[in-house]
């Protein structure tokens, strides 16, 4: 029974004048998603304003942490992995099959996730200097979380090297139901394939085949290979640009073939000895997934973490949009880019994740918006950028 407010009457009038909504944009049922899976891909590209205003270029931004799921861009190559273990048989689903991973965070969440949906456990291995919400939120998807100190890769107690194998030992062990699957993200083409499918062909339709340049950080590779190696073929003009944070080898690799550049200092060569606040991007060896599309990339663009920071604080500040790190190493790259290229074109990049998700350490570094500071300026933030560091 309707009340008489005054307020009821309002609503009905109101409701009166509206248009039809049904009968204007039609039945909406084929928006309803099925399950999380359904809320994976097809993410919206931002034109960011600020940084298209300042540069000239327009800077447009694919918004991975919309990915519904584990909200980043994880959440397809997540999937992608749990599918094609499932095609060949090697999940059943509440069974205790148990899918091991070495991430500094993006991969596990999202495998968790999904993992959750499917029937599946989930055990992830992690550095312990990745900011504590990552670790924090895993354990609330009911995964189980070994965080182990940061070390090279040749050490057995590396993270991904733990996880491979703490799957092997859950196999081996026939006390434990189930069977135990390592995903493998730097190694399996279900990474660099998840992004060949999706991510590179969402960019081409959403700019009309219309870009200049991509622009992607590289933590297993395989954002920067899937999406290259599905633009190149439609593109074969367009820049595909690495965007690295220090203590990365890749940088070097790009621009000179050899990891390591023989100047650098000892000890600021690795990136587990940088202690950069940038997580998830910057590696130190040739993955399967950086490798496959390595040759594609025609250049690198250093991003140190202050610069990474002040983008941050200026997202924020101009366009209300608040991300994690490796986003931050993006745009910076994207904004030095369009500097380089000149005004007119048009760069495409990555917002990986939020900044909800580095609170603890990226952001607790990062100088907080207003508080009467002055306003950054594009020059503040890339201040050389026509003298590249090395
Ligand atoms: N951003 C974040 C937040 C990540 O966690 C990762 C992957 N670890 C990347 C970017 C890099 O993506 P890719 O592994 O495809 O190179």
């Amino acid at each position: 029974h309707f009340s008489k407010s005054a307020d009821l009457d309002e609503a009905k009038r109101a409701l009166g004048e509206l248009p039809n909504v049904i009968e204007s944009q039609g039945p909406g049922e084929e928006d309803i998603k099925e399950g999380i899976e359904g809320c994976i891909g097809n993410t919206p590209l931002i034109r960011i304003k600020s940084l298209s205003d300042a540069t000239g270029c327009e800077i447009l931004a694919k918004a991975e942490f919309i990915n519904g799921a584990g909200n980043s861009p994880k959440d397809r190559v997540a999937l992608s992995i749990i599918e094609t273990a499932e095609e060949q048989g090697l999940l059943e689903p509440h069974s205790g099959d148990t899918i091991y991973e070495g991430t500094v965070g993006s991969t596990g969440i999202s495998l968790a996730a999904i993992c959750r949906a499917r029937g599946y456990k989930a055990h992830i291995c992690m550095p312990d200097d990745m900011a504590v919400e990552k670790s924090d939120l895993l354990l609330k998807l009911g995964a189980e979380v070994e965080r182990v100190r940061p070390a090279p890769i040749v050490d057995q107690n590396q993270f991904v090297n733990l996880a491979r194998s703490r799957a092997k030992e859950h196999t081996d062990d026939p006390d434990k139901p189930g069977r135990g699957l390592f995903a493998d993200q730097f190694e399996t083409e279900a990474n660099w394939r998840a992004h060949f499918t999706s991510t590179g062909p969402e960019i081409y339709r959403q700019t009309g085949g219309r870009l200049d340049a991509f622009v992607s950080g590289a933590g297993t590779g395989g954002t920067i290979s899937g999406v290259s190696l599905f633009l190149k073929q439609l593109l074969p003009e367009v820049q595909i640009v690495l965007a690295d944070p220090p203590g990365s080898g890749l940088y070097n690799r790009v621009k000179y073939g050899v990891m390591f550049d023989p100047k650098e200092k000892e000890g600021t060569r690795r990136r587990h000895q940088v202690d950069t606040v940038v997580e998830g991007i910057g590696i130190n060896r040739i993955t399967h997934n950086f490798d496959v599309g390595r040759e594609l990339i025609n250049d690198a663009i250093r991003v140190t973490d202050d610069q990474a920071m002040s983008m941050a604080r200026w997202l924020v500040e101009n366009d209300g949009i608040f991300v994690g790190s490796s986003s931050a190493v993006n745009c910076v790259a994207a904004a030095q880019l369009a500097k380089q290229l000149g005004p007119g074109h048009r760069i495409v990049t990555l917002l990986c994740d939020s900044g909800a998700r580095h609170l603890s350490k990226f952001w607790a570094k990062t100088e907080p918006v207003g508080g009467g500071k002055e306003r950054l300026s594009l020059d503040q933030i890339l201040p050389d950028a026509d003298k590249r560091p090395s």
